[in-house]
């Protein structure tokens, strides 16, 4: 099927990403606590419902805010929200696996999960690391399936971790997202308004690659345009 490139409503991340998030795949977008994960999920489904398409958004941190989304778009494309709150792991996989159901019903056009890894790192303790790394998998697989299968695309957010070396980041669940996506974004804060985006895996664009952008009301937005302030 056709790669076609979905607009994520924001003017610096779409040129960033020649267009937008691609379909067939998942895109995961990690960074630290308050680097922007959560925001850029609000402002791709706000645009989307704005255009009158459906958005499955799986919320499993009480993340999603009505408030915020009407910053960004009317409150009758709020209506456009297909909403689900899992409130432990195996709630998230009953979520994910009920996806080609609700995807029937509703014809999305994207499908978000914020964040993958929250409840999973509840999990993740102990001897229960392999099962539960099984599980994340299965997640995955079956939300790659549902991307490919009505060729939309599929967003998905990653806490992190700081690594043994202080300088670097690593992903809760490491190599499970970080085989699954097949676009890899990372966002971080450079100060306290202007925020960093960088390839961090991707098929047809150069890792390192990166950009600028701040978030607004009105979502997230092109540093350069503002002039001075
Ligand atoms: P976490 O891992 O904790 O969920 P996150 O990566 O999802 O974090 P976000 O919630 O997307 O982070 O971003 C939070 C940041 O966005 C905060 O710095 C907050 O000040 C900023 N922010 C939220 N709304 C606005 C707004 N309307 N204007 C400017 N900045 C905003
Ligand atoms: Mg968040």
């Amino acid at each position: 099927m056709e790669v076609k490139r979905i607009s994520t409503g924001s003017e610096p991340i779409n040129s960033f990403l020649n267009g937008g998030l691609e379909t067939g795949i998942i895109t995961n977008v990690f960074g630290e606590s308050g680097s922007g994960k959560t925001n850029f999920c609000v402002q791709t489904a706000a645009h989307l419902a704005e255009k009158g398409e459906k958005v499955v958004y799986i919320d499993t941190e009480k993340g999603f805010s009505p408030e915020r989304f009407k910053q960004i778009a009317s409150k009758e494309a709020l209506e456009k929200i297909v909403l689900n709150e899992p409130l432990d792991f195996g709630q998230q996989e009953e979520a994910i696996n009920s996806l080609e159901e609700i995807a029937e019903e509703h014809d999305p056009g994207i499908v978000i999960v914020d964040s993958m890894v929250s409840l999973y790192r509840l999990k993740a303790k102990g001897n229960q690391v392999q099962e539960v790394n099984q599980k994340l998998s299965q997640q995955l697989s079956q939300l790659s399936k549902i991307a490919r299968k009505n060729n939309i695309p599929v967003l998905v957010t990653n806490q992190v971790y700081s690594s043994f070396d202080e300088d670097s980041i690593e992903l809760v669940g490491s190599d499970v997202p970080r085989y699954w996506s097949k676009c890899l974004l990372k966002l971080s804060n450079s100060d306290k308004s202007v925020r960093e985006i960088e390839i961090e895996k991707h098929r047809s664009m150069p890792e390192g690659k990166s950009a600028q952008f701040k978030i607004t009301d009105e979502g997230l937005e092109s540093v350069k345009n503002r002039g001075l302030f």
